[in-house]
């Protein structure tokens, strides 16, 4: 048993200068979390998490009346956030320039907290080099028959087949349902040729194994089976960031895990804001940020940018 987060999130919303209401307020009702415990939380896992969620665009889920209730996916910074939480404009499809959000420290995920964000989804892409992204992820969506071990399995086959490219992959699982595979990258090739990768990464694995998986996001093309969601890999496209709250039932979190223990895991959504905050302590994913892997030519094939 993880030991319970200390509740001390008025007093690190305090020195870091962002106004903290209601911090008794619950928040996930089945486990009575409240505001200020969200914040303790993300004061605990600060240190794992912003690498991986800093200076890029961001989209939030967020729960004005806690998780049960009523909550919206928002993409633009459409004003009365506090200063924590930045905004940058993002030049659109359609050539409109929208204002996103990012946060670059702690501060920035207590202002977010204060303003009942529940799930922080992050772009492949950074503000530095926005149309190149620098992570991709495969997102394992099951059917909702199937066993968890049928989702350990898949992730280990694309695990293995990414390795036949030459690209080492991190698993992460999600907090709903499924696991990610998630593959760091130089900053190189652009979105439409990575989007086409990813793509064909997918629907290679369903015409190999038509049985388990599909590339389809076709609800009846996944009776019994995996969707390989490769849908995460365009630009403008989100995922779960790790260490992110979900605003599901049981407040679970996403989490990164070791290659070494993704056939032990039982579930997808195990890890509560106690356990996660302990997994943060030691990094699962110790080479993550050294990986100087980029899609070469002959992986990307003819796809250009
Ligand atoms: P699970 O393991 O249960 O599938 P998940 O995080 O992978 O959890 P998905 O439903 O597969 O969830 O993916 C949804 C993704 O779509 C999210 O990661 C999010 O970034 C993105 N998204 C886009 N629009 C929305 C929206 N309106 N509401 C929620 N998510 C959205
Ligand atoms: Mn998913
Ligand atoms: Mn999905």
């Amino acid at each position: 048993e993880a030991q319970p987060i200390e509740d001390d999130g008025e007093a690190v919303a305090e020195k870091l200068g962002v106004r903290l209401t209601s911090p008794e307020r619950v928040v996930y009702p089945g486990q009575g979390i409240t505001k200020s415990q969200l914040v303790a939380y993300y004061e605990d896992v600060a240190k794992a998490m912003l690498p991986h969620i800093k200076d890029r665009p961001l989209s939030l889920v967020r729960c004005p009346q806690g998780r049960a209730k009523h909550c919206f996916f928002q993409k633009h910074d459409t004003g009365g956030f506090p200063e924590q939480i930045h905004s940058k404009a993002v030049v659109e499809k359609d050539g409109d320039k929208k204002d996103y959000f990012f946060v670059d420290d702690l501060a920035g995920l207590v202002a977010g907290t204060q303003m009942n964000v529940l799930e922080w989804h992050i772009w492949g892409s950074g503000f530095a080099d926005i149309e190149k992204p620098d992570r991709l992820v495969f997102d394992i969506d099951p059917d909702e028959e199937l066993g968890f071990s049928a989702i350990t399995a898949a992730a280990i086959d694309i695990r293995d087949r990414l390795k036949d490219l030459g690209l080492t992959s991190f698993p992460m699982v999600s907090g709903g349902k499924g696991i990610h595979v998630i593959v760091p990258l130089k900053p190189a090739a652009e979105w439409p040729a990575v989007k086409a990768f990813c793509k064909d990464f997918a629907q290679q694995m369903a015409e190999d194994e038509p049985n388990r998986y599909t590339a389809s996001i076709s609800k009846a093309r996944r009776k019994g089976r995996l969707f390989i969601d490769y849908l995460r890999n365009e630009r403008g496209s989100t995922a779960i960031a790790p260490f992110s709250v979900r605003s599901r039932e049981g407040a679970p979190v996403a989490v990164p895990v070791g290659w070494d223990e993704v056939h032990k895991l039982k579930a997808a959504n195990a890890f509560s804001l106690a356990a996660a905050a302990e997994r943060a302590q030691d990094n699962a994913w110790p080479n993550y940020f050294r990986q100087k892997q980029k899609l070469d030519p002959e992986v990307l094939g003819g796809r250009n940018a």
